[in-house]
């Protein structure tokens, strides 16, 4: 296998976006020189550089040991000893932070309520002698199935403080999805609501609770928080209400101090390749890297109001509205509905009237907002966002470019970071004080984490030529092991690239240095021997201004091995035909040359994607090829646009 599998990279995006003076002037990170001086110290001798960072939390007791590697296990701050609640919490209480407003909360029908940090510890420890009244240790498995309200943070946080480890399950998921998760980590208990508001209805959180647990014995309690207060049923002895578990109950709570490697929690990855892996994280070395990620990528200040829209369903929500951002004392606001609801121009009326100063979404979300136009962000004052950032996927430089100048008004830095579930927090990002950003790029590993793009020895690809994503240290956010399954571990993220941890992606570093992720490996598809990147491709459809989304795929064919197939949807007001069809394809040919030209363009009203908004090109795979799918689909967000794509349509 010489040389094997670069991967052909054609896209060219040359512009150039320098922080301001005055937002380098501010920044906790303000220069080049400053970047580079952290990198270096980081690189010397990068344990003492995240030694460093850990000592930036509350530790009850100091670890003996900072990195113990057994390749491929590591165990990061041996014999520490610290409490992640307490870390988000009580260590705020003792100066002014106490009456600041850690969650600034609205729910989807329009209904607010803020916390002060005193208050969240309040109802943290409320909640915390109440699971333990109900039975939940340190070391218990505790499945959280909430919409977004303030109280799942609030379970989050108690069922940390206890030491147990949660499984937050996203409130999207089908009653199987849960009972996977349930019985795949063997959780004895579950928080859940009612129901929540989503687009304007209610989702029946209970309902799909009772279904699961028809088929998890061992789940010992349920706590049904009241949320929408419609009809439930609750069966006796297992099933307490949030209100009647928390009544009388102290507002004191006393927490112990739990190992650093000690279960923090579980997350299911979102599972647009297959099966569902359970993610586990631990305590003090993932707290570490979240609040040091948060403080940096973020530029957080005292006064921000930080809004990520995430769900605290995905990775992006634990790490960056829970616990890097209460970590560091910040105010977080938090919705709990869908973003086009009642109207679409929901968020930037939010951000308006909650003056938001940082904000952080996917660009699954922006790609729907270019489609609708820039009218609705242009209604709004947007004026107090000074930081924008994005999270999921790569970003097409044409919703970069669209995204800095209608919701970020050309002033605000924008931090595109690239991670995973896996890696606990941000690993690539622009510190946007410091770091020119380039649309389409993550820029350049964070200080402390040492990535590269190799070939399948493990050797560096040449620069400009793509290959495989790896980190070639262990980082104290990284994941300890899938649950239940170390040689799963093993042989999915170790096995590929000797002594590497595989991320999965491919990427490309150019002259400067800076990263782009082409996407996925496995979505790599090879035209008479041409490995080339979807993401590429899919960036060249959507420079094309007809091109809302799209989402490319290899369907076999008997000569070139694959060919390409684009499945397109199109901006409002655009119509389909056979004349867009041979532009498109023309438009990607003279954007990065006549071998990505698609063979086919199908379009499409909407895009398979998975719940946390990333197209599943599997799905779009067995479409183009015209085979049943196989695998799990649970985590699929609309069925019926599959069904739509599915149906005979011309070409
Ligand atoms: P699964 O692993 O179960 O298939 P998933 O990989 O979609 O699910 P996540 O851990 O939420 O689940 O997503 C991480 C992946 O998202 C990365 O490996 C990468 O492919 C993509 N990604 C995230 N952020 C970025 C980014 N800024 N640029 C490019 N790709 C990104
Ligand atoms: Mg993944």
């Amino acid at each position: 296998m010489a040389n094997e599998p670069t991967i052909t990279t054609l896209l060219k995006e040359g512009r150039t976006f320098k922080p301001s003076a005055a937002f380098a002037k501010a920044a906790h990170v303000g220069s080049a020189k400053a970047w580079e001086a952290l990198r270096k110290a980081a690189a010397k001798d990068p344990v003492r550089f995240w030694e460093a960072r850990a000592r930036e939390l509350r530790w009850e007791k100091p670890w003996s040991k900072a990195l113990d590697w057994k390749f491929p296990f590591a165990k990061w701050f041996v014999g520490g000893k610290l409490n992640a609640s307490v870390n988000c919490l009580d260590r705020h209480l003792d100066g002014p932070r106490a009456n600041k407003a850690a969650l600034i909360w609205e729910g989807e029908p329009g209904d607010t309520r803020t916390l002060t940090y005193r208050q969240l510890h309040r109802e943290v420890c409320v909640f915390a002698n109440a699971l333990t009244a109900l039975g939940v240790k340190a070391g218990d498995r505790v499945a959280v199935y909430m919409p977004m309200v303030p109280e799942a943070a609030v379970a989050m946080l108690a069922i940390a403080r206890l030491g147990a480890a949660h499984s937050v399950v996203f409130a999207g998921f089908s009653s199987e999805a849960l009972r996977d998760r349930i019985l795949d980590a063997d959780a004895r208990f579950v928080v859940t609501a009612d129901g929540g508001w989503r687009k304007g209805a209610v989702v029946p959180l209970k309902a799909a609770v009772d279904e699961a647990l028809a088929q998890c014995p061992a789940v010992q309690k349920v706590v049904v928080l009241r949320r929408t207060g419609q009809g439930v049923s609750m069966k006796e002895g297992r099933d307490v209400w949030w209100h009647d578990a928390a009544a009388g109950m102290p507002a004191r709570h006393r927490a112990a101090a739990h190992d650093a490697e000690n279960p923090l929690f579980i997350l299911y990855t979102s599972g647009s390749t297959g099966k569902p892996k359970g993610v586990l994280h631990t305590t003090g070395g993932y707290l570490t890297h979240a609040a040091y990620t948060c403080r940096l990528v973020f530029d957080l200040k005292e006064d921000d109001v930080f809004w990520c829209t995430a769900d605290v369903g995905w990775v992006t929500g634990h790490s960056y509205v829970v616990y890097g951002p209460l970590a560091n004392g910040a105010t977080v606001l938090m919705y709990e509905g869908a973003p086009m609801t009642p109207g679409p121009d929901r968020f930037w009326e939010m951000i308006a009237r909650h003056r938001v100063t940082v904000f952080y979404t996917a660009p699954t979300a922006i790609r729907a907002f270019v489609r609708l136009g820039a009218g609705h962000p242009d209604r709004h004052d947007l004026s107090s966002l000074r930081l924008l950032g994005t999270v999921g996927e790569p970003i097409n430089p044409e919703a970069w470019l669209w995204y800095h100048k209608t919701i970020g008004g050309g002033r605000c830095p924008i931090v595109d970071t690239w991670w995973q579930t896996e890696t606990g927090g941000i690993m690539i990002s622009p510190l946007p004080g410091a770091t020119p950003a380039k649309p389409g790029s993550a820029t350049k590993p964070l200080p402390g984490i040492e990535a590269a793009v190799v070939d399948r020895q493990g050797r560096p690809a040449a620069k400009g030529a793509g290959g495989l994503l790896v980190v070639r240290r262990p980082w104290p956010g990284m994941l300890r092991t899938i649950y239940g399954a170390p040689e799963r571990y093993r042989e999915q993220y170790f096995s590929q690239v000797p002594g590497c941890y595989f991320t999965g992606d491919g990427a490309r570093l150019d002259a400067d240095g800076y990263f782009w992720v082409l996407g996925r490996v496995d979505d790599v598809i090879n035209v008479a021997g041409h490995r080339l990147s979807t993401m590429e491709i899919e960036s060249a459809l959507v420079g094309h201004p007809k091109v809302a989304e799209a989402a490319v795929v290899g369907h076999p064919d008997d000569l070139k091995g694959q060919g390409i197939t684009a499945f397109v949807t199109l901006q409002s007001g655009a119509a389909a035909g056979p004349d867009v069809v041979d532009e498109l394809k023309g438009a990607v040919a003279k954007a990065i040359g006549a071998i990505a030209r698609p063979d086919r363009i199908r379009f499409a009203d909407a895009l398979p994607k998975t719940r946390s908004g990333k197209i599943m090109r599997r799905l779009l795979r067995d479409v183009a090829a015209g085979v049943e799918s196989k695998g799990d689909t649970t985590t699929l967000e609309d069925f019926s646009a599959l069904a739509r794509l599915r149906a005979p349509q011309e070409e």
